[in-house]
C-alpha cells in the first residue's frame, strides 16, 4: 500500500455553488463571468480560477518580481522542475513552508466533528490547503494576492489536489454560500485583518473577519486561528512583533496608539492580542472558544503542542525537545529550554509562548442534539478513559486527559503522537501515535502488530519493547495505544560529548537484544542475492542509480555496494526480522535499561545485521567515526564464542558472521561507511519512491542531507588521506 493523493482532475467548484459577495444569492456563471441576478457582474474566471479580487493588489513574503518569475519559469520548465528542483534550491524556507508535512499537524488537537468543507481564509501559496486537502472532501482556498492564488492553484492541480480549490477573492468577502463549512482556517492571517480590507482600524478588521468566518461555518463548525501571542517573551525582551517598533505591541493600547501617532507609522497595520484578549474577541464574535495550545517552535510548524489549560507540561515537553534538538540549539535557547524544564518555571513560561493555537467553534443551534462524531481528540480520550481498567492501567479511571501533541517529520503518511497525562501526574502514561492521514501504508496497524507479536519471544526481546495496548480505526485515522516509556534518547546521550564511550557502551547493550531478535525470529537461510530483502535493495539502488538526478558520488556508492553484495552472492544468509529503521533515536535509555521504540517499519524478511549497520551510520552521523569501526568488532563479538548466544551459533551461522566482519573490515574506514552510506541511501530512495506524489519528496540534497551526507564528507576526506 502506498500513500497516494486523490485522482487528479481540473479543478471545479464541485457541488459547491459560489455566492454573491454582497447579497449571498447563488452566482451564475455566464462565460467567463459570475454574474449576480441582483448585483450584476461579481468575478471573472481568470486562468481558469475564479478571481473577484483586484490583481494589482500584491502582499507576499518575496517581492513581487520573483513571484511572478517563479509562476513564469513553472509555465517554462514544468512544475516538477520549477518546484522541486529551482524553489527547493533558490527559497529553501519557501519550499519548506509549503511541503513540510507537520505543517497542519494543529489539526488533530481540534474537535473538528465533519470531513465535508474546509476553508482556508488568507491561503497564501496554498500549502496548508494541500495537506487539508487529504483529510476534508473538499477544501477551497481564499486568497486576495493574484500571483500567491495562481500559485495554489497550480499546487492543487500538479500534486494532485483535485479536490482543492483556489479561488481569488478577498476574504473579507469571499463568494462561498453561508453555513457551507465544517472548518475554517486562519492561519497567520487574523493579525493583518486591516491590511487590504474594508477597515482600517485593526481591531474592527479583525471583528469584521471572525464575523466572516462565523457567518462560512455551519452550526457547530470548528475555527482553527494561529496566531501571535502579543505578551510572547521574545516581545517583551524587545523582538518585534510583526515588524512594529520594539515594545509597542506590550504597551497598553492607548500608549501605543500614541507612540504610532509619535513614529508616524500607517494605521493598517498587524495587531496581535494576548490569549485572554483573543477569547474576549472571539466570544464578542459569538464563538465559543474550546481548546488553547502553546506552539513550539510555531503555528507554522506546530512540532510540539502544549495545552495552555495546563501549563506545567511544557516543563516536560522542554526536556522532550532538548532531547530531540538538544545539539541543534543556539546557547540561549538551550538555556531557555533548561529554565522551562522546571515545573514551576514552565506554568508562568507557557503564558509566554510566541505561538498559538486557538480552537473555536460557532454554537451548535440550541434544538439539536450533541453531535453523533465528536471529532478525533473528544473521540480518543474518551475511549482511553473508558477503557482504563480494561487496558490494565492503574484504577481509578481519570476524570479527564490532557494531551501534549508532538510531531515526526516523515511524509505525509508519517504520524502524530499524543502524549496522554492524566491530572497531577508528572509523566504521561499512555502514548496514542495517530496517522495523519486515512492511509499511512498500514504502518501505525505495522507497529501495533510487530509489538504485540514479538513481545511473545520472551523478555531478552519483551523487555525492550513498549507496550502495545490497543489498535483502533477512529474517525478516519489509524491509531496505536502503548504504555509510555521514559528516556532519553541515544541520540541525545552520543551528543553529550562522552560519544565514543556512551556508543560503545549502548550499541553492546543492544547487542544482546539485536540477537535475541534474530534468533527467534529466524525463519530459514537463503543465499544472499536470493534473499527478498536484498534483490529488493538492489534493484531499488540499481534504479537509483538509473535516476538522471542521481550524483556521481551516491552512483559510486551504490557501484560499491552492489559489487560487495554480489561478491557474497551464493553465502547463505538467514531470513530475520528486522526492526527496519534502528537510528539511534529510536533507543531510549533510562536508568541503565533501554527501549527501543518506532516499530512502523518493521519487517518480518529482513537481513542479519542490518539494523545493525543502520545504527552504527546513523551514530557515526553524530560522532564521526566511533561507530562505522565498531561494526566489524560488534559482528564478531555476535558470532564469537564469549557472546554466549543460546541457542549458541551454528558453524555455517558463525562463518557468515565472520566474512560480514570480514568485508566490513576491508579498510573499515571507508568501506563500511560506504556500505552503510549506500544502504541508507537505497532505503531512503525505497521511502521516497512509497511516497511518490507525497507532499514533501525527497529531493537528492535531502537524501544526503538527512542520513549519508556527513558521512560522506568524512569518507573523502579519509579518502585522501586526512584523519576525518
Ligand atoms: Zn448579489
Amino acid at each position: 500500500m502506498t500513500v497516494t493523493y486523490r485522482e487528479s482532475t481540473p479543478p471545479t467548484t464541485g457541488s459547491l455553488e459560489l455566492a454573491c459577495p454582497r447579497c449571498q444569492a447563488p452566482l451564475v456563471q455566464k462565460g467567463e463571468t459570475y454574474l449576480c441576478t441582483f448585483c450584476g457582474p461579481q468575478g471573472t474566471l481568470r486562468d481558469g480560477i475564479p478571481s473577484f479580487a483586484s490583481p494589482d493588489f500584491y502582499w507576499g513574503e518575496i517581492p513581487r518580481d520573483e513571484m511572478q518569475q517563479i509562476l513564469e519559469k513553472v509555465r517554462r520548465r514544468g512544475w516538477r522542475r520549477a518546484v522541486h528542483e529551482d524553489l527547493a534550491r533558490e527559497y529553501p524556507d519557501r519550499y519548506r513552508y509549503l511541503f513540510s508535512p507537520l505543517r497542519a499537524d494543529w489539526f488533530y488537537t481540534g474537535c473538528v466533528t465533519g470531513r465535508g468543507r474546509a476553508l482556508d481564509l488568507g491561503a497564501g501559496w496554498g500549502g496548508l490547503s494541500l495537506l487539508l486537502s487529504r483529510l476534508f472532501d473538499q477544501v477551497v482556498a481564499v486568497e486576495g494576492v493574484w500571483e500567491r492564488a495562481r500559485f495554489a492553484s497550480l499546487l492543487f492541480a500538479n500534486e494532485g489536489a483535485g479536490n482543492a480549490l483556489a479561488i481569488h477573492a478577498d476574504m473579507h468577502s469571499p463568494p462561498l454560500p453561508p453555513g457551507a463549512f465544517d472548518l475554517v482556517v486562519m492561519n497567520g492571517v487574523l493579525e493583518w485583518a486591516a491590511l487590504g480590507g474594508p477597515e482600517a482600524d485593526p481591531e474592527a478588521a479583525q471583528r469584521a473577519l471572525l464575523g466572516t468566518a462565523l457567518r462560512m461555518l455551519r452550526p457547530g463548525g470548528s475555527l482553527y486561528l494561529g496566531i501571535e501571542n502579543r505578551f510572547a517573551l521574545i516581545f517583551l525582551l524587545g523582538g518585534r512583533d510583526h515588524g512594529s517598533p520594539r515594545w509597542m505591541g506590550v504597551l497598553p493600547r492607548p500608549l501605543a496608539r500614541w507612540y504610532r501617532w509619535l513614529a508616524r507609522l500607517p494605521e493598517r497595520r498587524p495587531l496581535t492580542h494576548s490569549l485572554a484578549g483573543y477569547r474576549r474577541l472571539l466570544q464578542e464574535s459569538g464563538f465559543q472558544v474550546d481548546e488553547c495550545y502553546a506552539a513550539f517552535p510555531s503555528y507554522s510548524y506546530p512540532r510540539v503542542l502544549v495545552p495552555m489549560a495546563d501549563p506545567r507540561r511544557l516543563a516536560w515537553a522542554a526536556k522532550l525537545s532538548l532531547d530531540w534538538r538538544g545539539d541543534g540549539l543556539t546557547l540561549g535557547a538551550h538555556l531557555l529550554h533548561k529554565l522551562a524544564c522546571r515545573p514551576a518555571v514552565s506554568r508562568l513560561a507557557c503564558p509566554l509562548a510566541e505561538s498559538l493555537v486557538i480552537w473555536a467553534r460557532r454554537p451548535a443551534r440550541a434544538a439539536s442534539r450533541p453531535c453523533p462524531h465528536p471529532g478525533l481528540r473528544a473521540k480518543l480520550v474518551d475511549q482511553v478513559i473508558s477503557r482504563w481498567t480494561d487496558l490494565g492501567l492503574e484504577a481509578p479511571a481519570p476524570s479527564r486527559l490532557s494531551i501534549v501533541s508532538t510531531s515526526s517529520n516523515w511524509g505525509i503518511g508519517g504520524k502524530v503522537s499524543w502524549f496522554l497525562f492524566p491530572p497531577g501526574a508528572r509523566r504521561p502514561t499512555l502514548v496514542a501515535r495517530i496517522s495523519r492521514t486515512p492511509d499511512d501504508g498500514g504502518r501505525t496497524a505495522n507497529e501495533h502488530h510487530a509489538l504485540t507479536s514479538l513481545s511473545q519471544f520472551g523478555p531478552e526481546i519483551s523487555n525492550h519493547l513498549p507496550r502495545a495496548m490497543a489498535h483502533w480505526q477512529m474517525a478516519g485515522h489509524s491509531i496505536s495505544l502503548q504504555r509510555y516509556v521514559p528516556g532519553e534518547s541515544l541520540a541525545r546521550h552520543l551528543c553529550q560529548g562522552r560519544a565514543s564511550a556512551a556508543l560503545a557502551a549502548a550499541l553492546e547493550m543492544c547487542l544482546p537484544f539485536l540477537a535475541a531478535l534474530a534468533w527467534n525470529t529466524r525463519r530459514e537461510v537463503r543465499p544472499l542475492l536470493r534473499h527478498p530483502f536484498v534483490s529488493s535493495l538492489l534493484a531499488r539502488a540499481e534504479k537509483a542509480r538509473a535516476a538522471p538526478d542521481c550524483p556521481d558520488s551516491a552512483a559510486k556508492l551504490i557501484a560499491n555496494l552492489v559489487q560487495m553484495i554480489e561478491a557474497q552472492g551464493e553465502a547463505p544468509v538467514p531470513v530475520i526480522a528486522h526492526h527496519g529503521d534502528l537510528n539511534a533515536a529510536d533507543i531510549l535509555v533510562y536508568e541503565g535499561h533501554f527501549w527501543v521504540t518506532d516499530w512502523e517499519w518493521f519487517t518480518p524478511e529482513g537481513l542479519p545485521f542490518l539494523d545493525l549497520i543502520t545504527l552504527a551510520a546513523s551514530a557515526a552521523a553524530r560522532t564521526g567515526w566511533a561507530a562505522a569501526r565498531m561494526v566489524p568488532r560488534i559482528i564478531r563479538a555476535l558470532v564469537g564464542d564469549e557472546a554466549g548466544l543460546t541457542p549458541p551459533l551454528s558453524s555455517r551461522e558463525r562463518a557468515i558472521g565472520r566474512e560480514y566482519a570480514q568485508a566490513a573490515e576491508l579498510t573499515d574506514e571507508v568501506r563500511v561507511p560506504l556500505a552503510a552510506c549506500a544502504l541508507l541511501h537505497a532505503l531512503l530512495k525505497d521511502r521516497e519512491a512509497r511516497y511518490s506524489g507525497s507532499a514533501e519528496p525527497l529531493s537528492e540534497d535531502g537524501l544526503w542531507a538527512r542520513a549519508a551526507r556527513p558521512l560522506l564528507v568524512t569518507a573523502a576526506a579519509a579518502e585522501k588521506g586526512g584523519r576525518p
